[in-house]
């Protein structure tokens, strides 16, 4: 045995495509339900702002006042301001078809629970036809991830809608969850808990399963600050809701707070020791809708362009290649292994069937 052998070993082991050390140490996945490719990318839709397409309550001329100008570039930087004024300049957006630049379910559903376990899993199962469907058979990324033991309680999921609890296999996957409408956990500070519990005892539920996001991004920021969590799940679920209500001001107005929630989560860790430097975002949504003056309302096999969603990412792994075009399509099913290989860890080797990571968003190793 040649002397060099034992470093010709470690070299072959540092070029595995499998597991590599990137600079990542946490992943954050953020879902905002059912919001648009076409609002991420091209800003408020000229249609929708119309009040018998959008069923604005907003007068017309406030709310182009907010959300419209010419050009898309600038319409989609008025709702989304940290993602294009902070994620297109550090990471990367895939999903803008009007510029060769394709992100879609591979579910043939194209409705949350199939979604969610898709990106989670790696693949669909044809199984999950209904959002009752119940606890899910299929075992997610984070549940994996949070079997290792450099990662065990570190994981956890922070859902504003209750069938997360199933979609991630709560009495399974023993993961930490607060979804729905679930009362918070005790923060520490005696008036800020009193306060918060009254406020989720007295608000009138939009949904009994839908917890408002603004409620959801207090529980969030306390178990970030406190918990030391390293992979989350995170889903914000006003977008879809206010959209099935045929209300497109209020689903521009929750998908502007949803950035802003996002932009205030990204600040939170970069002012941490434990996440400065380290810490990477994918954000997507779970599912495309319809389009024109009626389908936008809603998704799934009959309202056509559904399957088509977005994905971004930014973290210090992912070359700041911005909005990509004319690039591959990447999928949802491909959500699951990224985040495993940001981690460091390979996916695929325990789960076969799982869609390979997005490269281009890994950088090199
Ligand atoms: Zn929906």
């Amino acid at each position: 045995m040649s002397k060099f052998a034992p470093l010709v070993g470690l070299l072959a082991l540092a070029g595995c495509a499998c597991a590599w050390a990137g600079k990542t140490q946490n992943v954050v996945l953020i879902v905002s339900d059912g919001l648009r490719w076409q609002e991420i990318f091209q800003g408020a839709d000229p249609l929708l702002l119309e009040a018998k397409n959008g069923g604005n309550w907003v007068e017309e001329a406030d709310l182009k006042q907010r959300y419209w100008r010419e050009s898309p570039q600038e319409r989609r930087a008025l709702i989304f301001p940290f993602i294009w004024g902070t994620v297109a300049r550090q990471g990367q957006l895939f999903g803008n078809r009007t510029a060769g630049s394709d992100a879609h379910v591979t579910n043939g559903r194209a409705f949350s629970y199939p979604g969610y376990n898709e990106m989670s899993v790696g693949f669909p199962n044809p199984d999950i036809n209904s959002n009752g469907f119940g606890p899910n058979p299929n075992v997610s990324v984070f549940e994996w991830l949070n079997r290792s033991a450099d990662l065990a309680g570190h994981v956890a999921i922070y859902g504003t809608w209750d069938t997360h609890a199933d979609i991630f296999n709560e009495s399974r996957s023993h993961l930490v969850m607060q979804v729905g409408w679930t009362p918070p956990p005790k923060s520490g500070d005696a008036s800020k808990d009193a306060l918060l519990a009254r406020m989720f005892s007295t608000t009138t539920r939009f949904d009994e399963g839908d917890l408002p996001n603004s409620f959801l991004q207090v529980e969030l920021l306390d178990y970030v600050r406190t918990g030391k969590p390293r992979v989350m799940f995170v889903g914000y679920g006003e977008t879809d809701n206010w959209a099935h209500q045929g209300r497109y001001d209020l689903v521009l107005e929750s998908a502007h707070r949803t950035d802003a929630f996002i932009k205030e989560l990204w600040d939170t860790v970069q002012g941490m020791p434990q996440y400065r430097g380290t810490t990477t975002f994918i954000i997507t949504a779970d599912h495309g809708r319809g389009s024109g003056p009626v389908e936008w309302k809603e998704h799934g096999v009959k309202e056509k362009g559904s399957e088509n969603v977005w994905i971004a990412v930014i973290g210090p792994d992912t070359p700041a290649l911005g909005e990509r075009k004319n690039v591959a399509p990447v999928t949802q099913s491909q959500i699951a292994a990224t985040i495993a290989a940001l981690m460091g860890k390979d996916y695929r080797k325990d789960v076969p069937n799982a869609a390979p990571p997005i490269g281009d968003v890994l950088g090199k190793p």
